[in-house]
């Protein structure tokens, strides 16, 4: 740090991205990437795109958000744009956390919260998930805080039920309740249909997990038009064109070739349940997971000895320091072939402790 840096900022500890590897030497199943790559009109659409990068972007991202729209059965005015959803929720703090107002989320979940929270000055409590990783409904209602909840959650894969999230919104009405869909297409339902019935409810998605854009950085809220015009003061206040020409296009094109994306979901929740029978059989256990990550220990065998070995043997996955979850490796669903090769890394990995021992 430099003796420049705001000194209101200087405990402030960034958030830490899983590791993004140069080479292609290694299965990457650390960042809940998908597998598969972006469809055909995907590429020609940002191919095209790159021809007019001359120009600015449209800041108002219409051609998108009218595809979104109609996505969502909702309007235009209904969806705000972000670079990647990472972008929406830093404007949801800026937005409604000021002097007096308090965030809860739970302690384990998206760690950029407690970041954007203290970036922000932002006042935040953490409610503890019970043993199981669950979250505690009761923590939440009629609470009259501001409530942000991933649903299902990270990096567990616990998913809520709609029920419960609409009774969240409905006790807690003079506070937002943002609920991050990152991983929604991964077997949930979304709560996008309540934003006509709720005023405080804001829907947070992304393009990054189910429809292989990651790297093309693209999120957006799904909510009322007034809580919408709340979050397009704040980016219109920081970037008005935080989506790039080539990602609005990339996004427009994905959203006409939905069924292909819709395709690879089930392909990788089909992955996902032949990759939890095999680490049952190698006496792995985790809650059931709604997401494209299985959040997986075994009893015995420490987190971070598991991940060093699948490191060694070219394996990436995601392990937290985090002394509640230090036990478990959270592991992307990739390709069926990428997880044969895990599961067969795994056993080796067992079998050569077991002989330790
Ligand atoms: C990946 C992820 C995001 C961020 O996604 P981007 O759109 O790539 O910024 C947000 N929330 C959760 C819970 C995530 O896992």
């Amino acid at each position: 740090m430099s003796r420049f840096f705001n000194g209101d900022l200087s405990a402030l500890s960034a958030y830490v991205p899983g590791e993004q590897p140069k080479d292609a030497e290694f299965i990457k199943l650390n960042t809940n990437e998908s597998p598969y790559p972006p469809s055909a009109g995907v590429l020609k659409a940002a191919e095209e795109e790159a021809k007019k990068l001359r120009l600015y972007s449209d800041p108002d991202g219409r051609n998108l958000r009218k595809a979104l729209a109609e996505n969502y059965e909702v309007r235009p005015e209904n969806i705000v744009l972000g670079n990647g959803s990472d972008e929406i929720l830093s404007f949801c703090f800026q937005a409604f956390g000021g002097s007096g107002a308090e965030f809860i989320f739970p302690d384990i979940t998206y760690g950029f919260y407690p970041v954007f929270a203290k970036l922000y000055g932002v006042k935040f409590s953490e409610m503890p998930l019970d043993e199981r990783l669950f979250i505690n409904p009761d923590d939440y209602i009629g609470k009259n805080k501001n409530i942000i909840i991933a649903n299902p959650n990270a990096p567990s894969g616990i998913y809520m039920e709609l029920d419960i999230i609409e009774k969240i919104a409905a006790t807690n009405p003079d506070n937002v309740v943002i609920i991050d869909e990152a991983y929604i297409d991964f077997g949930g339902e979304s709560a996008a249909k309540l934003i006509n019935k709720y005023d405080n409810l804001i829907v947070v998605q992304t393009f990054s997990k189910s429809r292989s854009l990651a790297g093309a950085r693209l999120g957006y809220a799904i909510t009322n038009s007034a809580l919408a015009d709340d979050l397009n003061k704040i980016r219109c206040s920081t970037n008005p064109y935080n989506v790039n020409r080539i990602t609005l296009a990339a996004g427009e094109a994905a959203i006409r070739e939905q069924d292909y994306y819709d395709e690879n979901c089930k392909k990788i929740i089909e992955t996902r349940e032949w990759t939890k029978e095999k680490l049952k059989a190698l006496n792995f256990s985790f809650p059931e997971s709604f997401a494209n990550f299985i959040f997986a220990k075994r009893d015995g065998a420490k987190g971070a000895f598991l991940y060093n070995e699948l490191r060694k043997r070219k394996i990436l996955v995601r392990h937290f320091n985090n002394e509640k979850i230090s036990d478990y490796l959270r592991i992307t669903v990739g390709s069926r072939e990428e997880m044969e090769a895990l599961i067969c890394a795994l056993s080796d990995i067992i079998k050569e402790g077991d002989e330790l021992k």
